[in-house]
């Protein structure tokens, strides 16, 4: 039976971003490890991130743009690991990369590069990885044991980088919180986060149709607030503005859409009050005419702007800077960028990521309820908290 375990120093469970970055990290210092991953693919969430481009990271990473019961939790990883780092690792593999907006950082030949980049320094550093294995069991006695249908393996140190919930297509499972709970572990709620939010009944029925429709807003939600576009889908809405939000609305919150975030509107309709124009002719200027035609149909009676009184003009600029909709819900983790909440940070040191009261398990990346706004923020984390923990298993 003895020799039927293989024996290595780490053990670590998800060959994703942040458990190939601790797996070099630890190979690195010469420790023997092996990564496990159900998946027959490594780091599949980095090919799809950034439409395929992979937004690896965004040079503002600060911990104000991080989600978590503890918002001082990350700040030690994001500073031991910056993007800074990342964007070193890649130079030294000759990958080009440009800023898009608002600090992220994209590949210039897309994810795969990321990719290989990722699996040549695992192979550099000796990192054994097996994929399309499944797990049946772990427990601790002086050794942690994982049992899998590939064989028994022991070690001293395991690390869960399993990942959140979104995405269970691409092998997303709620593996790393079901360890958690094993070994008594608290969990933070859960939901899903960067997730395209759904109409209740009659807004569907009203703007289902504008789907493929984009405009430029300001969305806001309490007191967050996200410039960028919003994109209506036959759901409900989505696009950059609308996914951030998303994080931070509950059931039954109103959002608030500010439709000319960029425009005095109220004063362009008194200048324009003598013309004999339609004003739905007239707010075509500023909108998608469809998107325009539907609004002006649902809120306003259109007719000619000199036909208006200053308070239904007032009227009319007030709702179009302050839409109101009561989302009936997300389209939930299969649509969902990450999950928001996983292993509570009180659990967890934030220099290693170790478990405080269970010495040698570490967890990683989205497990940890640390959940980054859209732009970069979340491979960062992954990147960083994986580092951080590489340096001690
Ligand atoms: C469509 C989409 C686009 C995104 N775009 C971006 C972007 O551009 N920029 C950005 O910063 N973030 C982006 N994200 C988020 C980002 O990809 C994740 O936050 C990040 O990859 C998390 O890394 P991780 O290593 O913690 O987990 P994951 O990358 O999810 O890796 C977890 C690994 O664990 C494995 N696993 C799970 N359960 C088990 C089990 N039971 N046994 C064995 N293995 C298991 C999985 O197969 C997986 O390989 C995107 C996410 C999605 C879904």
């Amino acid at each position: 039976m003895a020799n039927w375990l293989i024996k290595r120093d780490v053990i670590i469970i998800g060959a994703g971003a942040a458990g190939l970055m601790c797996a070099i990290e630890a190979g690195k210092r010469g420790r023997k490890v092996l990564v496990i991953d159900h998946a027959g693919k490594t780091g599949q969430k980095i090919r799809i991130s950034g439409g395929g481009k992979c937004n690896f990271t965004n040079i503002n990473a600060g911990s104000e743009h991080y989600i978590s019961q503890n918002p001082h939790f990350c700040k030690s990883a994001l500073s031991s690991f910056t993007p800074g780092d990342f964007i070193s690792l890649l130079e030294k593999h000759g990958i080009g990369y440009h800023e898009k907006e608002k600090g992220q950082l994209f590949c210039d030949e897309g994810s795969g590069a990321v990719i290989s980049m990722i699996k040549k320094e695992c192979a550099e550093a000796g990192v054994e990885i097996h994929l399309n294995c499944r797990i049946s069991g772990i427990n601790k006695q002086e050794l942690f044991k994982v049992m899998t249908n590939s064989g028994a393996f022991i070690s001293g140190s395991l690390v869960i980088a399993t990942g959140g919930l979104s995405y269970p297509k691409l092998g997303a499972s709620g593996f790393g919180h079901r360890i958690a709970d094993k070994f008594g572990i608290k969990i933070t709620p859960l939901k899903p986060a960067l997730v395209p939010l759904t109409f209740n009944r009659n807004d569907l029925r009203s703007f289902g149709e504008l789907s493929g429709v984009s405009v430029k807003a300001m969305v806001s939600c309490g007191n967050k607030e996200f410039y960028g576009n919003i994109l209506f889908t036959h759901k409900g809405l989505s696009g950059p503005a609308i996914l951030q939000i998303s994080s931070y609305w509950n059931n039954g919150d109103a959002v608030h859409i500010n439709l000319l975030p960029d425009v005095d509107i109220f004063k362009v309709l008194i200048e324009k009050r003598q013309i004999r124009m339609e004003m739905k002719n007239l707010l075509a200027l500023y909108f998608p005419k469809k998107f325009i035609q539907k609004w002006c149909e649902m809120y306003i009676r259109s007719k000619h702007v000199c036909q208006y009184t200053d308070k239904e003009l007032k009227d009319i600029a007030g709702s179009l800077n302050a839409w109101e909709i009561k989302p009936a819900g997300t389209e939930g983790y299969s649509r969902a960028e990450v999950t928001l909440g996983g292993v509570d940070t009180d659990e967890l040191s934030s220099r290693t990521m170790e478990v405080k009261k269970v010495p040698g398990l570490y967890f990683i990346g989205e497990v940890v309820d640390v959940t980054g706004q859209l732009g970069g923020y979340n491979l960062q984390w992954a990147w960083s908290s994986g580092y951080a923990a590489g340096q001690y298993v």
